[in-house]
């Protein structure tokens, strides 16, 4: 019987999700990606279809628009699309977006701004980095000063996941300068009709070129008093931790799905592959590293499946979830090292799967926190 990675927190109801969730990726996203890698961005349809559809804010409840559901739906998708090599739609930070609002926006933010995420008619991104401040977030030198009932933001953001695209971003500016972290909160830009904000480049990446991550500039913009998320100043970072197990268990999950896809497409592609008379997959070597992968995937597959079962039930604490991140962004580097080596030269080209889901995923390492900060932190609590 051939092998099959089998989720924990799976049941039944999910699979046909996962069905569903499978059909539109394969026949409305994947014939689109050489396009939108060739772009730089999937374009807003594909966003305002999957909100149709309700794959978008699945876990955010039905009263804000949301499916209902809890994390498992959104993992589902999160899976489908990275096991298929698919980066350029980041549903994973507009989720994130969503839970800002939902865990610490006030009703009317929440009323307001849930709802469009939902339906996909604004993408969401969240503006944290700076050009002079990523792992330290306590350099942000971004700066909203309130006048009357507004604030004026200055400053300038990078690397923003979503930034060409975003109707709504959510920026970490410095309200009060000399309190530092305690003088740091969560602007809600509203990207239409916002003089003087402008998105600069998409950036030139090595992997995910789909994805339009972005320059943001900030030159007296006038935000509204009322889109400070959650109504009182200086709460910027304990909104940031507070959503940190989230984040991460979400890079794992990808990451771990990464593996399956490459993982398939491999063993398709050596049993294909002819050498000195016969296909690649019977050489020792071949057989040795897929045993070893498929390992790994296994063993991955225990530790982020019960991370995930923790999530679900409100357990998951930050320094497990960097755990996750860490191992799992880990593991996926160099299994598609090994995964890339069998396809020999054509591993190097992009049009196979393998060559574009290697570059896509170095950055896994990076951002979300980088694994250098997951060690601290992991550190922190032993
Ligand atoms: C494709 C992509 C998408 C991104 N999306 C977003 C987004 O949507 N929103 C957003 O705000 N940001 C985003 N980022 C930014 C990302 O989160 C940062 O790049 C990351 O946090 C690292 O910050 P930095 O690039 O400034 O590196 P630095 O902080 O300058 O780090 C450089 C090196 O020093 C190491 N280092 C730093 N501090 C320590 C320490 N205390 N101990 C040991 N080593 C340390 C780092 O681990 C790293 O290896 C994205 C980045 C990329 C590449």
């Amino acid at each position: 019987m051939a092998l099959t990675f089998e989720r924990s927190w799976s049941d039944e109801d999910l699979e046909r999700y996962r069905a569903s969730v499978a059909r539109f990726i394969e026949t409305e996203m994947l014939p689109e990606d050489a396009a939108a890698r060739a772009r730089g961005h999937v374009g807003h349809a594909i966003w305002r279809r999957s909100g149709a559809l309700g794959f978008l804010c699945a876990d955010i409840p039905e009263r804000y628009g949301g499916g209902g559901g809890d994390f498992r739906h959104e993992a589902v998708f999160y899976e489908e699309m990275a096991r298929r090599g698919l980066t350029g739609m980041s549903t994973s930070v507009h989720a994130i977006v969503a839970h800002y609002f939902l865990n610490h926006g006030t009703e009317a933010q929440k009323e307001r701004w849930l709802p469009q995420l939902a339906r996909g008619e604004r993408v969401g991104a969240i503006a944290m980095t700076e050009p002079g401040a990523g792992s330290d977030l306590q350099g942000v030198a971004t700066r909203a000063e309130r006048r009357g009932e507004h604030y004026v933001v200055n400053g300038s953001k990078t690397f923003i996941t979503n930034g060409f695209l975003a109707g709504v971003v959510l920026v970490v500016a410095k309200t009060d300068p000399a309190q530092g972290a305690r003088g740091t909160s969560i602007l809600i830009v509203d990207t239409d009709d916002c003089p003087g904000f402008r998105v600069g480049r998409v950036l030139d990446k090595i992997g995910m070129k789909a994805q339009d991550t972005s320059e943001l500039f900030f030159d007296d913009v006038r935000v509204p008093a009322a889109n400070l998320l959650g109504g009182v100043e200086g709460q910027g970072f304990f909104q940031l931790m507070g959503d940190l197990p989230y984040e991460r268990l979400i890079i794992g999950v990808a990451a771990l799905a990464g593996m399956e896809g490459a993982y398939a497409a491999t063993l398709d592609y050596v049993r294909e592959r002819r050498a000195f008379g016969k296909p690649i997959a019977e050489f020792q070597n071949t057989r040795f590293r897929l045993a070893e992968v498929a390992t790994q995937i296994m063993v991955g597959r225990a530790f982020i499946d019960r991370c995930v079962e923790r999530l679900v039930a409100g357990t998951l604490d930050t320094a497990t979830a960097s755990m996750a991140k860490l191992w799992a962004s880990e593991a996926q580097g160099r299994v598609l090292d090994e995964l890339l080596q069998l396809h020999g030269g054509y591993g190097y080209m992009n049009e196979y799967l393998i060559a574009r889901m290697y570059a896509d995923a170095r950055v896994q390492r990076i951002y979300g926190g980088t694994n250098e900060i997951m060690k601290e932190v992991i550190a922190r609590s032993l």
